[in-house]
């Protein structure tokens, strides 16, 4: 009885282990047929029962079985464990003799890099590169910059106030006045920043925005010395001979102030749409530095002058890079940054 139920057992879960179609389903034979409470566990505890001169062959009967049908089972699971590796060796394998990937080739903000170029210039002439803060005193900013409360000027100049009075800056040029105020005369700087207005954005309007500002303050400074640096550093930039001309223009904190045109590069001056058929773009806001800014930073007008210009950094990157929206600057998309 014993004996058939071992032999049949044997022959059947010798079946299954070697049809088991995966790693889980070997595991639920191997559970069922060997297993702690498995069918083998359960004919062992009937042993007792058997005649005591078929116990010896009948124990070793069932050792046999348990033993054929273990050894089948780990054969059968090294197979499913040999299959599953030679499939990982399939999918992961990598050919060492490719190159390997690089890093993506990254590079500065458009108006980092003409930034850098404008400071090594001035640098390379002996200016300090100073910088000042963005939150600034309503003083730094207007007052001292011969800005006076009722002057229109204010207005033209949409400002964030803060609650505490102070306001972000709407100009580098207070970094003049902090130069003026730290090193005195004489005096040659430069001051790159980011500054805010309170504008309506569109493709023309940011309300933040970067500009550059400089200033020298010497002894018998002229409108001639302006213009050479001027020259120097347009020329710089647009890697190119440039001519410019003077205009009238009206800065609080400049007399005389000037716009200063560049001959449009593009046309040569024979007028093209860039510069409206005019042959000249307008490029940059100068001039010799007001009495009274001198005067309010404490710098005798009598004994010293200068000169002033600030410049857009953010229009400067439109023009060079051809960019006809002044959001797309400060957007931050890179699909649009890493073409330039
Ligand atoms: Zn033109």
């Amino acid at each position: 009885m014993v004996e058939a139920t071992l032999n049949e057992l044997a022959a059947s879960a010798g079946a299954r282990i070697e049809q088991a179609g995966s790693s889980e389903e070997l595991e639920q034979v191997r559970i069922e047929v060997l297993g702690r409470k498995g069918v083998l566990a359960q004919i062992s505890k009937e042993m007792g029962k058997v005649l005591p001169q078929d116990r010896a062959r009948l124990g070793k009967l069932l050792n046999e079985v348990k033993q054929r049908l273990e050894q089948a089972s780990d054969a059968k699971q090294g197979r499913f464990a040999e299959a599953a590796m030679r499939a990982r060796l399939e999918a992961e394998w990598i050919d060492l003799t490719l190159p390997c990937p690089q890093p993506p080739v990254r590079h500065l903000h458009p108006i980092t890099q003409i930034q850098d170029e404008i400071e090594d210039l001035f640098v390379s002439l002996g200016f300090a590169v100073l910088d000042g803060p963005e939150v600034e005193t309503e003083y730094h900013n207007f007052d001292a910059l011969n800005i006076p409360a009722t002057h229109p000027a204010r207005d033209a100049q949409d400002t964030f106030w803060l609650d505490d009075g102070n306001l972000l800056r709407t100009h580098t040029s207070p970094v003049q006045v902090r130069g003026m105020e730290r090193l005195g005369p004489p005096l040659r700087m430069v001051a790159p920043g980011r500054v805010f207005r309170n504008e309506s954005v569109d493709a023309s309007h940011e309300h933040t925005f970067y500009q550059i500002e400089g200033m020298v303050v010497d002894r018998e400074v002229s409108v001639a010395h302006l213009i050479y640096f001027m020259k120097t550093m347009l020329t710089e930039i647009f890697r190119q001979e440039v001519t410019v001309r003077l205009r009238p223009g009206y800065f609080p904190f400049v007399e005389p102030g000037f716009e200063l045109d560049v001959r449009c590069l593009l046309c040569g001056g024979d007028g093209c749409p860039v510069c409206k058929q005019s042959g000249w773009v307008e490029q940059l806001g100068c001039g010799l530095v007001h009495p009274n800014v001198l005067r309010s930073s404490g710098i005798d007008p009598d004994i010293w002058n200068g000169w002033a210009f600030g410049l857009g950094l953010t229009r400067l990157a439109m023009m060079r890079y051809g960019i006809d929206d002044i959001r797309l600057l400060q957007g931050g998309d890179l699909r649009f940054l890493e073409q330039l």
